[in-house]
Parts: structure tokens; C-alpha cells; sequence
């Protein structure tokens, strides 16, 4: 038996080839646990329930309030499972305890209440205008009434699973819809225990269903399965358009959070401590592989050595070690692949640009066997390098080094990605002007990575189609249908018949 099972209709469950996989610590390289390994037989069991559970179950039926109260304690309970969790989180993906307890957890658990609270108060009707357009009719009243939309197919990324989990069950069940959720292959334990947390809950059956297996075989067969109505994906873009290419079809509405190349634009009157700490805090929290992560700086040419300088010295006393200590600054990548590719790109870079800092595995007594990669930082990179256009999703920063404000707005833009950046500068009005040339979904002045369940996060450009989080991501999950009303019975009254009826 795996010690991990899926959950399917309100049960855990064995993939039906009776096959299952290992997963690994990745601050060791040892083996944590064995998960069931689904397969398209498994999703066609999800969808079915899930598919039951909307078409002929309570919980569409069931009013928003009815519906918080359980996404509410939901929430509640991850809140007090947060030593539990934030410890497998760390073990299963990587990262710090530090990361896992003040981030992931809370996060998670905040997505539930605030979700809880938005199904309870956003109104599921809204007046429209009254009819007016054609001559001859009198103001007929119209309004909307917002419904679930049915079975979500949910797919989620290695890099934050039980942030990125929560992001995609909470507002779709809170909404009204039921749900099948793929996690990263390579992280799925936490959102397993989701799946336990929403069982003893008591949803009704069907409501959330989590199939664990490769992206291959679950995840193509969720985003291309008939029953499935909407696929919402978070990962990374190759794989975003492969789903829209799956989802076609059968014209499911389609939700993606893809990659990003997010930059930081720094200029000269900036307080530098601020600016060197402030990128660093963008590109290394969680070794950079965070979709958000300001991996280029762009900086005004008359403090560049200055800031380059400053964060090569501040990024060289970052301290890599166990994940579990909460003394730790680094933890480990999540995988050996994410290792290899950070390395390969570490290679490329040596050839392109500068390096200053970082740019090998790091090593020691506790980190040999694990994952571990230093904090690398290349100046005089040029927006056009492979480093500075590609996601290298480790952490790697490229410098960039402009002019004026207008050059780095040119450079920041330069890039097919648009999901964040970040304006570091003592001139608030001015930081605000760049900003708002800046072609990208979320942009912080003097932050980076907060993210919050109140404010809506989309990719502009190839980042992503659509938004998750706030009122957006709930009336994500929902279809709209526009009810005209003419209490008018008589049927001589009615100026649209004499369109086909002559007398
Ligand atoms: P990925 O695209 O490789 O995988 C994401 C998910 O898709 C996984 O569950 C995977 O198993 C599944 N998958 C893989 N191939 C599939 C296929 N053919 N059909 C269906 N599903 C498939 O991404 P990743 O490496 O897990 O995560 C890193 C990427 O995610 C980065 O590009 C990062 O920027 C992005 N990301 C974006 C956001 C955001 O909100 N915009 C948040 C986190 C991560």
C-alpha cells in the first residue's frame, strides 16, 4: 500500500493500476514516501465524482453562507495544523521552516477565510441597465445572476504547493463548484493533506477530489477530459499553451498563471541599502524559484557599481543550510533537475556577463547531499542574453545597467514575460510614473512578493490569461447569465413579434 493515497469521492484510494512513486527530501536526496500514481482511469473516477457532486449533489444548490462555513473551517484547521504542515513542506519541496511557517501556511489558511468571507458577502445577482436600445420598447428590467461554473480541472506547480493548492480549491469551492486537482508530481504531499483536512471537514462527496501522477498522463488527461469544465493551470508558459492546445476541443474556459523574468528598476536617488536588500529579497527568497522573482535589476548607470558591489557583499552572507533551522536563510532546489538546470544557465552566463558573486553548487558538510545552490549575481548583463530573457526559476540575478528612467522601462519591458516587477526609488511620484509604463500584472515600489488573497494576480504577455485571487479570481469561478424580465403578458404589447409577425 502507498503511504500516500489519492482522494476520489470522498475516500483515499489506490491508483487503480495499483502503481505508485517516490518522493525525496531534497536538503538529503533520501526518499520520504511512496504516492499512488494515477493514471487516466484515476481522473476518469475524479471527474465522474466531481461531475455527480456538481449535477446531482448539494453543493452548487447550497447558498454562499451555507458554503463558508466549511471552506471557513477549512482554513481554521490548517491554521492549527501549521507545525505539521510548514515541517512536510519542507521536507517535500524544499525551501526554509522559516518560509514554510510565516508564508506558506498562514497564506494557505488565509486564502480559505478570506475566500469563506467573499462567498458569504460578494452578491450573486446584480442589476443591469434596463432594456433600452430598441424603439418602441419601454425599460424592461435585466439583471445577472452569477452561477458556478461545474467540474474545475485544477493543475499546480511545484514551486509553492500548498500556497498555489489553496489559490485554486478555496475560491472554486467556495464559489460553488467541485474540483479535481493535480499537484506537482515532485511535491504532492501537502495538498494530500489538504485532501485530509478537507475529509474531515465533511464536504460532501465528490466536491474536492486530488489525483496525484505525472503531468503526462493526469494532467493532460484533466485539462482535455469532456467532463471537466474549466481548467485553471499555474507552471510554467510551454506548458500553459499545451493546455489552452488540450482545453480546445471541447471549449473549456481556461485560467492560466504562467512564468515570468520580472525586473526591478532602480533609480539613482534610491536609498541603496534599501535597493541592494530589497533585490536580493526578490530574486533569492526561495532560491528565486518563485513565478514572481525580480531576476533582472535595472539600474541607473550613476549608482550601478555601487549597488553591485553592495549586493554581491550582502548576498555573500546569506546562509545556506538545513531547511529545518530556523537560522537558515537558504534552503535547498527543489530537485536534482532544478539543480542541473540552474547550473546549465550558471554556464551560460559565465560566457555572456560578469560574474560576482555565487555561481556553484555550494558545499559543506550538511549541504553535499542535498540540492544547494549559491546565490549568484552577474553584472553587465545585456537584456538580450539568454540569462536576462529566460526563466532560469534558481538564484540567479542579472544587472543590467541603464541610462534613464525611459531606457530601463524600455529593458524591463523587453521581455515576453509580464507578470510582476518592482520600482526601488526615494521618489514616490516618479517611481509611480514607471510603474505605470510597465508592461506587467503586479508591480511593487520598494517591495517585492507580496501577494495578497484581497488583490487580484494575472500575467500581462505571455505570463497568463486571466486572474486569480480577490473578487476577480472568485467571479473566476463563476459563469454569468444575463435574465431580461418583461412582466408584460400581454401579447400585443410585445414590439419584438411584429419583427416576424406581420399582423
Ligand atoms: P510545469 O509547467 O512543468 O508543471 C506545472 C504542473 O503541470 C505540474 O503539476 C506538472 O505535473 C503539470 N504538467 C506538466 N506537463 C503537463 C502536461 N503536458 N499537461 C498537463 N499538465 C502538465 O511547471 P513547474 O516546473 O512545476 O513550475 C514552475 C513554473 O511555474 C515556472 O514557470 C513558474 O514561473 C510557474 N509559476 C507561475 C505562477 C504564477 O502564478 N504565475 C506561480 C508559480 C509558478
Amino acid at each position: 500500500m502507498s503511504d500516500y493515497q489519492m482522494y476520489i469521492d470522498g475516500a483515499f484510494t489506490e491508483a487503480e493500476s495499483g502503481d505508485s512513486y517516490a518522493t525525496y527530501n531534497p536538503a538529503t536526496g533520501e526518499k520520504i514516501a511512496d504516492i499512488a500514481k494515477g493514471g487516466r482511469e484515476d481522473v476518469d473516477r475524479a471527474v465522474s465524482a466531481a461531475r455527480k457532486a456538481f449535477d446531482e449533489g448539494p453543493w452548487p444548490k447550497m447558498s454562499g453562507a451555507e458554503r463558508a462555513a466549511l471552506v471557513r473551517q477549512m482554513g481554521e484547521k490548517i491554521q492549527q495544523k501549521i507545525n505539521e504542515l510548514a515541517e512536510l513542506e519542507v521536507k517535500d519541496g524544499g525551501g526554509t521552516i522559516r518560509k514554510a511557517m510565516m508564508a506558506d501556511v498562514n497564506t494557505c489558511a488565509g486564502v480559505f477565510l478570506k475566500y469563506a468571507e467573499y462567498a458569504e458577502s460578494i452578491p450573486d445577482t446584480e442589476d443591469l441597465p434596463d432594456f433600452s436600445v430598441m424603439p418602441g420598447l419601454p425599460g424592461v428590467p435585466n439583471y445577472l445572476k452569477y452561477e458556478p461554473i461545474g467540474v474545475c480541472g485544477q493543475i499546480t506547480p511545484w514551486n509553492f504547493p500548498l500556497v498555489m493548492a489553496s489559490w485554486k480549491i478555496a475560491p472554486a469551492i467556495a464559489a460553488g463548484n467541485t474540483i479535481v486537482l493535480k499537484p506537482a508530481s515532485i511535491t504532492s504531499l501537502t495538498a494530500l493533506e489538504l485532501a485530509r483536512i478537507a475529509d474531515e471537514v465533511g464536504f460532501p462527496p465528490g466536491v474536492v477530489n486530488v489525483v496525484t501522477g505525472p503531468g503526462g498522463t493526469v494532467g493532460e488527461a484533466i485539462a482535455s477530459h469532456p467532463g471537466v469544465d474549466k481548467v485553471a493551470f499555474t507552471g510554467s508558459t510551454e506548458v500553459g499553451a499545451r493546455i489552452m492546445q488540450l482545453a480546445a476541443p471541447t471549449v473549456k474556459k481556461v485560467t492560466l498563471e504562467l512564468g515570468g523574468k520580472s525586473a526591478g528598476i532602480v533609480t539613482e536617488d534610491v536609498n541603496l541599502e534599501l535597493a541592494a536588500k530589497g533585490i536580493l529579497w526578490g530574486t533569492f527568497f526561495h532560491n528565486g524559484q518563485v513565478c514572481e522573482s525580480g531576476t533582472r535589476a535595472v539600474v541607473n548607470e550613476k549608482i550601478y557599481d555601487d549597488l553591485v558591489s553592495l549586493m554581491s557583499e550582502k548576498a555573500g552572507t546569506l546562509k545556506l543550510g538545513d531547511p529545518l533551522d530556523f537560522a537558515t536563510d537558504e534552503g535547498p532546489l527543489v530537485s536534482q533537475a532544478q539543480l542541473e538546470t540552474v547550473e546549465r544557465y550558471v554556464e551560460i552566463g559565465k560566457k555572456e556577463a560578469k560574474l560576482v558573486c555565487g555561481g556553484s553548487r555550494a558545499s559543506g558538510d550538511a549541504l553535499d547531499q542535498g540540492y544547494f545552490f549559491e546565490p549568484t549575481i552577474f553584472a553587465d548583463v545585456d537584456n538580450g542574453d539568454k540569462i536576462a530573457q529566460e526563466e532560469i526559476f534558481g538564484p540567479v540575478l542579472s544587472v543590467i545597467k541603464v541610462k534613464d528612467d525611459e531606457e530601463a522601462v524600455a529593458v524591463a519591458n523587453d521581455s515576453m514575460y509580464g507578470l510582476a516587477g518592482a520600482v526601488w526609488s526615494n521618489d514616490i511620484e516618479r517611481a509611480k510614473g514607471i510603474a505605470e509604463r510597465m508592461r506587467t500584472g503586479t508591480i511593487w515600489i520598494n517591495e517585492h512578493h507580496l501577494l495578497g488573497p484581497e488583490h487580484p494576480f494575472g500575467g500581462y504577455k505571455q505570463s497568463g490569461v486571466g486572474y486569480e485571487m480577490g473578487v476577480d479570481g472568485y467571479r473566476a469561478y463563476q459563469a454569468k447569465k444575463r435574465i431580461h424580465v418583461d412582466a408584460n403578458t400581454d401579447p400585443n404589447a410585445h414590439f419584438t413579434f411584429s419583427l416576424i409577425f406581420s399582423q
